[in-house]
This record gives structure tokens, sequence and C-alpha cells, in this order.
């Protein structure tokens, strides 16, 4: 197709989708209404229903799997999964919009009925408005105006909506990604709709690497404390070289990757919690606590690391902290559990779904795409790692920093031009 008819087909395409905004918010308002809250992992199975309903109306053929097994799955909180494909008329490559349907608690502080869909001043209010039900919503409305402007495209169409994204996504895309549904043979293209902002391309995302700590000591009365061995001194210890040492080491990283915001270019470690001594009274309980050394102090350290350091090392580089407290500290013994490592995932800027969006973007926006990378991690290291495909990105309506948020709300204007992004995408990629 020459440029001139890929140019006409943009401007149906694009009228198309103006002509679904109120079928985009109503969309959007309905997937909000299912609270598919996760930790526990709520009606996984309801919201995979309604997407079935919706993308077998435009000819998708769709499969509800249970990720069985999966960490978090049981038959109380089943981890149900959609995923959806439409061939085209001629061979060609197939273009995957994949997005979780999970988000988090509500917390306190909300305005709006977190599971209302409530609409104000042009924007969708809600639970998992911007993160990611908006961005959802937008993928399908750009692929229902695609199908009814280009009916005889090339290769294929996938939708997929995923479990636990907020929980690692071990019941979700890495469940599928080990049962070959990203496999580079099947799917070429992966843009997964999460809130980075219409005019902006997520590239990837840091690594992480999560651990607890414990130190231990020797139970004694509190009053003779010399007769026992305090655990959590020890501790002190290891948290004073993590100030004088490692946080200093760790500002000193800093990565070429595109990350925002600027703070998270350097590498960074959270201490997420610490416990020493007995166990916390039960809040009903007015008991004072026994008096006594405390043999146990444990910490979780939550260590995010950069696509320029290696998980193996940044795990010695712990272990070495704390030989070095024992080398020179009488009785400090410790233990180091792994619980979790992410590997710190990136496609190339030239990558070919990378330069589509880049195109699509400055047609509609009318500007160059900002190029980011996550400070934290999302679905695509399960595509990358597992799935062996490199062709992925992030790209979506809606404002990263409301995710998570109280009154958290995607703009109605900015999931229509995304729908118009992705849109011009599929033109771009699935018509010859
Ligand atoms: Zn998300």
């Amino acid at each position: 197709m020459t440029s001139d008819k890929k140019n006409t087909l943009f401007t149906s395409l694009a009228n198309l989708i103006e002509i679904r905004r109120e079928s985009l918010v109503e969309l959007t308002q309905d997937l909000i209404k299912i609270p598919t809250l996760n930790p526990p992992g709520e009606n996984y199975l309801e919201i995979c229903e309604y997407l079935n309903k919706r993308l077998s109306k435009i000819g998708f053929e769709t499969q509800i799997i249970r990720a069985k097994g999966a960490p978090g799955d049981s038959d109380k909180y089943p981890r149900w999964n959609i995923i959806g494909r439409k061939e085209g008329r001629n061979s060609g490559e197939c273009i995957h919009f994949n997005s979780h349907t999970d988000v988090v608690e509500v917390g306190l502080g909300w305005k709006f009925d977190p599971f209302g869909g409530q609409v104000f001043e042009g924007k969708v209010y809600g639970r998992g408005a911007c993160d990611m039900k908006g961005g959802l919503a937008a993928s399908i409305i750009a692929v229902e105006a695609f199908l009814e402007a280009c009916p005889e495209y090339n290769g294929a169409i996938e939708i997929s909506g995923t479990a636990d994204e907020e929980t690692g996504g071990y019941g979700g895309v890495a469940y599928l990604a080990e049962k070959g549904f990203f496999s580079p043979q099947r799917v070429q293209h992966v843009i997964i709709p999460e809130p980075l902002h219409k005019d902006r391309i997520c590239l990837g995302h840091r690594g992480g690497w999560w651990a607890e700590i414990e130190t231990f000591g020797e139970i004694a009365h509190g009053a003779m404390p010399f007769a026992g061995d305090c655990a959590v001194r020890h501790m002190g210890e290891v948290l004073n070289e993590f100030e004088e040492t490692l946080f200093p080491n760790l500002k000193k990283r800093v990565t070429e990757m595109p990350v925002i915001p600027e703070g998270a270019k350097n590498s960074t470690m959270n201490i997420n919690s610490i416990h020493g001594g007995q166990v916390e009274p039960d809040p009903e309980s007015n008991a004072l606590p026994s008096h006594c050394v405390p043999d146990s102090c444990r910490i979780i350290i939550d260590r995010r690391f950069l696509i320029e350091e290696n998980v193996e090392e940044v795990k010695a580089e712990i272990e070495n902290l704390l030989e070095g407290i024992k080398s020179r500290r009488p009785k400090f013994t410790y233990e180091v559990t792994e619980l979790n490592r992410v590997i710190p995932s990136m496609t190339d800027k030239n990558a070919p779904i990378v330069k589509s969006i880049a195109t699509s973007i400055e047609k509609v926006i009318g500007k160059s795409p900002d190029y980011v990378a996550s400070p934290g991690s999302y679905d695509q290291k399960h595509i990358d790692r597992i799935g062996t495909l490199k062709n992925c990105i992030a790209y979506g309506p809606g404002i990263l920093d409301l995710a998570h948020k109280p009154d958290e709300f995607v703009v109605i204007d900015d999931m229509v031009d995304s729908a118009k992004v992705m849109g011009n995408s599929l033109i771009d990629l699935l018509t010859s």
C-alpha cells in the first residue's frame, strides 16, 4: 500500500475511533466495575468472561486459561487469564496487546467510588482507571476500529487480559509464556498498554533482587543482657554498614537506560521491613512483653538494580558486606534467603515495534516520543526471559504517578489519542 493510501486509511480509522468515544468510556467503566483486587485475586473469571463476550463479538477465537498451580492460584482464588486471536486474510506478523486485569487495594482518601467508574470533567475515575483498565479499553477500541477500517489485513491480532501483574505476574503472563503463547514464532510484536502516557514509549525496566537477612543471637533475661547475645544489635551493625558503604556505592552507579524518575537512574535499595525479638503482641492484648534478649532479627531488602549490573554481583555485594562484619565482630552469624529476582529488560530503540509506535505518536500527537524505562518492573520481564520475545514495549494512556493512588483517573482524550496511535501501528504493520 502506498503511504498515501495508508494516510487515507488512518483518516478513516481515526474517525471510527472518534465515533467510538462513548463506547470507549463505557468499556473503561465496565472494567472498573469488576473489582479485580489483587491480593487476594478476586473476580478474574468475571473479567475474563466480560472480555470474552466483547472479543467474540468481533470474531476473536478466545481461550480462558487458569494458571493452575502457579503461585497465588487456589480453588478459592483461581488465576484466570484470557487470550484472543483473530487471523487476517493473508499471512503476516502478529501484534499482541497484553493488559493485566488486576488492580491493587483501594486504600484511604477517595472522594469517588473506587469501583463506580464515574465520569467527571473528561476523566474516568476508579481503581485501575489508569493502571491499566483505561489502556486495555483503548487497545480494544483501536482493534475494533481497525477491523472495520481494514478487514483485509495481513497476519494476526491478539489481545490478552492476564492476572497477577501487581504480584509478579506468575499466574498471568509468566504462565502463558511458559505455555508458548509469547514465543517469537507465534507473536512478533507486543504492546503492553501500561500507563506511561500517550507520548512516551517505555523500552523496559530495571531488575530487582529481594531477600531476607536474619541475624542470630542468644536468648537470655533482659536484666542480664551480657548473659545472652542481642540479635538486634548485630542487625544494627548491618544497617550501619549499609549507610556507611552500600548506599554511597549504589548512588555512584548510573544507568544508560532512560529510567524515570531521575533518582531511579541510580541503583537503589529499600529496607521493606524489620523485626527483632518476640512475636509482636496481638493488638487485642494489653499484656507487657516479657524481658528477653532477642535471638533473632530479620529484615527484608528490596534491591533494584541496573541493566549494567548482574544479579549474582548484586547478591555477592550483600554477602561480602555481611562477611566483612563477621570477620571483625565476634559471634556475628547471619543467613540470607533470596525471595525473588527479576532480570532487567530493555528493548532496542531500533526494534520494529518501537519505530512503528514512534512514527504513530508523531502522526497523532505531533511530537517525537520520549523514550523511558520503568523504575519498577512489569510483565515485559516474562515476555523477554520466558517467551524469549525481544520486540516488546509498554505504551498506553494514563499518568504513571496516579497509579495505586486514591482518586485514580484516566483522561478520556488521552485514551482516544493512544487508541489512534495503536490503530496507526496496526495499519503500519499489518497492511501492505
Ligand atoms: Zn500496571
